[in-house]
């Protein structure tokens, strides 16, 4: 949650090039990089991909049932039906799964990795179970290059369409394998046309997750201070509360003071460069686990995560001596020096952002209506 945008360096041609392609990649190819709501909003994604799929997938089953019939040797026909019964069982449970993922990131994944599974594990059984191996296909051998295809749909990391493409080209080898021509012209397009699929769905799903990490940066973070917007502090905070018991959190209500004296006697450029500095200070003050948002024109808010009162206080004091201590410069080179006032409340059990924001709020404005430049905790 504590990503911050990085602050535009000039980039020309190929260096450009190379910057975006590879933090592009570092966000692509492993989830380490997410942070925890990122990863939280890409497995809201992989839900409602499984809950779509699955359905269709459900559809479709009485549909594949008739395939067994026109294709399958009677005595295998019922073992299939059985299969398909099985199927139907695995796609269900995908679908209640994903339904009741929400915040659970490891739920939605298995939901996904079911979906994926059943037809896979379905197409192994076939191949297994009809005499005289595999040289009565026809009517599955499409599965794993379905499977393959598939992966693009997902929001998936380079490294787990590796992983579950990888599995996929193992199992269409036994196919081919089973049939007895896997060294062989075919087979080996076979699987060289299975790779190329692999290729295709790994670099769309390298634009999808860019895409929609760049978008989830631009939605949830404030573009002159690169920290997280109000909405996303909010839903951080929400999502925190309600998937695992934080024992002690607080939050801090911080209004520079007097800000529009800064506007006004050094100009709004100026202005901006004090917002920029105090959220340099507050990245710089608050712990890693702590999160802090710009919640409105000169109004910042921050969550501490595990923390009692007292180090709440704390800390809050020293984010206001740290800003009375700051001195960055106006455009013309003048030093500017401002100050902050907080106000600081402790979560009580149960209590939702909106609540503890509202005592916080009280909390700052006694600090304002007493001296200014100081912090109050209610
Ligand atoms: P107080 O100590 O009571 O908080 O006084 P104040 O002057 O800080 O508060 P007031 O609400 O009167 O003024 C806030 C000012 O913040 C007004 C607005 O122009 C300025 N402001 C809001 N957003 C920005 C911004 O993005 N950049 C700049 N430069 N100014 C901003
Ligand atoms: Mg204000
Ligand atoms: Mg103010």
């Amino acid at each position: 949650m504590h990503t911050s945008i990085s602050q535009a360096t000039p980039h020309t041609g190929v260096s450009y090039l190379k910057a975006i392609g590879m933090s592009a990649l570092r966000d692509t190819l492993t989830s380490r990089s997410h942070s925890p709501d990122f990863a939280y909003a890409r497995g809201d994604y992989l839900r409602s991909r499984v809950m779509v799929i699955g359905v269709i997938f459900l559809t479709l089953v009485p549909f594949w049932s008739l395939i067994d019939w026109a294709v399958l040797p009677p005595e295998t026909l019922w073992p299939a039906l059985l299969g398909r019964l099985g199927m139907l069982g695995a796609l269900i449970a995908a679908v209640f799964l994903a339904r009741h993922s929400r915040l659970r990131l490891d739920w939605a994944r298995l939901s996904c990795g079911l979906l994926l599974a059943t037809p896979a594990v379905f197409y192994a059984l076939v191949l297994t179970t009809l005499p005289g191996g595999g040289t009565s296909l026809i009517g599955y051998s499409f599965i794993p290059y379905m499977l393959v295809a598939m992966l693009a749909i997902f929001p998936f990391t380079l490294l787990e369409s590796a992983v579950l493409g990888a599995a996929l080209i193992g199992l269409e080898a036994y196919a081919l394998h089973t049939e007895g021509v896997l060294i062989s012209a075919s087979g080996l397009q076979a699987i060289w046309l299975l790779a190329a699929l692999l290729v295709i769905a790994m670099t769309a799903n390298y634009f999808q997750l860019g895409l929609m990490l760049r978008l989830y940066r631009e939605a949830t973070h404030d573009p002159l201070t690169g920290l997280l917007n109000r909405g996303a502090v909010i839903r951080a905070v929400e999502s925190h509360t309600a998937r695992e018991r934080v024992p002690q959190m607080a939050l801090l209500m911080m209004d520079l003071d007097h800000f529009k004296r800064i506007n006004d006697h050094y100009g709004h450029a100026s202005g901006d460069d004090v917002l920029r500095d105090f959220a340099g200070i507050l990245r710089r003050s608050l712990r890693p686990s702590d999160l802090c948002a710009r919640y409105g024109g000169e109004e910042f808010v921050a969550i501490l995560l595990d923390a009692d009162p007292s180090t709440a206080i704390e800390i809050a004091e020293n984010i206001r001596r740290n800003a009375a201590a700051a001195r960055p410069h106006s455009a013309a080179g003048e030093p500017l020096n401002y100050t902050v006032s907080i106000g600081v409340a402790a979560f009580q059990p149960g209590e939702r952002f909106e609540q503890v924001a509202v005592r916080a709020d009280d909390g700052l404005y006694e600090a304002k209506k007493s001296s200014r430049n100081c912090v109050v905790g209610v």
